[in-house]
């Protein structure tokens, strides 16, 4: 296994809608072992493929929750059904996302409350998870992923300015760049 570099806002293939897995094969095997190994190392709780600079539609997660239960695994070929997201502003705290695509960063954004996925594991197996809270936003992120769409593109006035300052000031939001988790600390 592997990590591998990770790509930052302005790669086209973060910006385009992924193409479907049609086999889940050595090399997906291969990649979801790959990413999961990323995603930890980064560390973030999800990660989709598009972000590794790959075209397809699975993206991993894992997260624990509140109670202790973990929730980890793929995503391939996902759909998403989502409760209306609730009205308002969002939380400065409470809904405060982040993306291992615009590392470093923080904003505030509104998700729905529930999310029901239902995708493929790596046997081929359907599955459906009904989730609610950080799960439900973590489906929500990296469905999105697929579907070319950055959390960064979805944020309100005032909090898409400030992410589209914050990304000129680190240059980016052009292609080619990206980071590699364990040896580039953007934090800093
Ligand atoms: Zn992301």
């Amino acid at each position: 296994m592997a990590v591998l570099p990770i790509c930052i806002t302005g790669e086209p293939v973060l910006h385009r809608p992924a193409s479907p897995v049609e086999t889940i094969d050595e090399g997906i095997r291969a990649l979801v072992a790959n990413m999961i190994e990323t995603m930890h190392e980064a560390p973030g709780v999800g990660l989709a493929a598009p972000q590794v600079g790959v075209d397809a539609r699975l993206f991993v997660y894992d997260w624990t929750d509140e109670d202790d239960v973990r929730w980890h695994g793929v995503a391939i070929n996902p759909e998403l059904l989502v409760s209306p997201p609730p009205l308002g502003e969002p939380d400065d705290d409470l809904d405060s996302e982040g993306c291992l695509s615009v590392p470093g960063e923080r904003f505030p954004l509104r998700r729905s409350e529930r999310a029901l996925l239902r995708a493929t594991d790596l046997d081929g197996k359907a599955f459906e998870i009904d989730a609610q809270g950080w799960l439900a936003r973590i489906f929500q992120h990296e469905f999105d992923h697929l579907e070319g769409v950055l959390y960064v593109d979805r944020l309100a006035h005032p909090h898409g300015k400030a992410a589209l300052k914050a990304i000129r000031r680190q240059s980016w939001g052009g292609p080619g760049q990206s980071w590699m988790p364990g040896i580039d600390d953007l934090d800093a």
